[in-house]
């Protein structure tokens, strides 16, 4: 059997003393990996005041691992609910995954927020099991492209065919027994990132669906997760959401889609990642950007900034979430590609370049290519909805 164990994470060993927790942590995990309370115990002293300060030793090391993104083991005995539930916090803090693998421990451990509880009773138990590391699947540093990685789509689809063949792409459109679909290939192998908003508002999303889709499925493309599909995939799974915002747009459309089509769809959009880092941690796409301390990592609030920015929890002056501009303070490393905010022009602030510029509001559809880092566009066909900063601005202009 296999437990898998990502590489992002803190591993809390629960168990008494005596128990296999220590020999199974020097089974599989490395030894920088492993934080043992017993190495930094005194077994002469019964001082709690002395236990206290291991604990907090223990604590400030796997804090500072954590923070650089190191997996970090935690092999102490008998740590008591108060004890681990801190483990926990410390784990969310940095948005590493925290594991629970707990030895000859029948209490509940499963609503503390551990992301998984393993349980070994015996050692037969322990002896069968095989612990596999994994990188999350937002970890693609292997994948070094090149790429071209393109902007909010919104359902644009004559203009990303448009966009696709001034890049150099073939798009071929298929109808095997009815089923429609696009077969794109690049002559010189690029791939494709979709930075997400593929749906709502534009005139055609299931064919935009169907060609990132195809492309994703065939290994020649990549697509995280924008608001909108986030909010599509709750509606086909049957959340209550508001239809509004171009959902309508795109429910009408589905309407003349098959079920098991829209099945497919369903899918797909629960697969996308919140972000993917790309080219040994030099490139991320991210649908509203990330930070440079949430890349690579994955939790609930990671997922959130991904697809929503930083939000003040005020409105502004239209009534929407007034937004923080991240990429003003952001110093770090990758280049951070991204959509979700239209744009007249690319947008290039630090070292991130926001590449929405609102083909569906009659704007353009852009393109940036990664390792070149030039931006190609082209222009909207028509204007397919609205935007409200953009019409105020022409209204106080006029
Ligand atoms: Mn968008």
């Amino acid at each position: 059997m296999e437990q898998i164990i990502f590489n992002m994470s803190l591993v809390v060993l629960i168990g008494a003393s005596g128990t296999s927790r220590s020999e199974f942590a020097r089974r599989y995990f490395q030894e920088e990996e492993i934080l043992s309370a017993d190495a930094l115990f005194d077994p002469a002293s019964n001082d709690q005041s002395v236990n206290k300060a291991v604990i907090e030793a223990l604590y400030d090391q796997a804090e500072q691992r954590l923070k650089q993104g190191n997996l970090t083991v935690i092999d102490a005995a008998n740590l008591q609910k108060e004890e681990r539930q801190r483990w926990v916090k410390l784990a969310k803090k940095y948005h590493m995954i925290p594991h629970a693998i707990a030895f000859h421990f029948s209490d509940s451990l499963e609503e503390e927020g551990f992301s998984s509880v393993y349980r070994f009773q015996s050692a037969e138990e322990i002896d069968q099991v095989a612990i596999v590391r994994k990188p999350l699947w937002v970890d693609q540093r292997t994948e070094t492209g090149p790429f071209d990685i393109i902007g909010d789509v919104h359902g644009c689809f004559p203009e990303l065919v448009t966009l696709l063949a001034k890049l150099g792409y073939h798009i071929k459109e298929t109808d095997y027994s009815g089923q429609k679909s696009f077969e794109v290939t690049h002559p010189e192998q690029r791939k494709l990132v979709f930075v997400g908003d593929l749906v709502d508002r534009g005139p055609n999303t299931p064919d935009v669906l169907r060609l990132v889709m195809g492309m994703v499925q065939a290994g020649n493309a990549y697509c995280v997760r924008g608001n909108h599909d986030g909010k599509l995939w709750k509606k086909l799974v049957g959340h209550h959401v508001q239809i509004n915002h171009g959902l309508e747009v795109t429910m009408e459309q589905f309407a003349k889609e098959s079920t098991e089509w829209i099945e497919e769809v369903r899918h797909f959009l629960e697969k996308l990642p919140s972000h993917y880092l790309f080219d040994d941690g030099k490139l991320v796409v991210a649908h509203a950007g990330l930070k440079e301390e949430m890349q690579g990592r994955d939790s609930k609030k990671v997922r959130t900034f991904a697809m929503f920015g930083e939000t003040t929890g005020r409105l502004d002056r239209f009534g929407l979430p007034e937004r923080v501009p991240w990429a003003r303070n952001y110093r770090g490393r990758a280049l951070v590609v991204h959509g979700h905010t239209p744009q007249k022009e690319p947008l290039w602030m630090n070292n991130s370049v926001n590449i929405d510029t609102g083909c569906v509001f009659g704007g353009k559809l852009t393109a940036l290519r990664y390792p070149e880092k030039v931006t190609l566009s082209v222009e909207a066909e028509k204007k397919y909805a609205s935007y409200l900063y953009w019409e105020k601005e022409k209204s106080n202009r006029e």
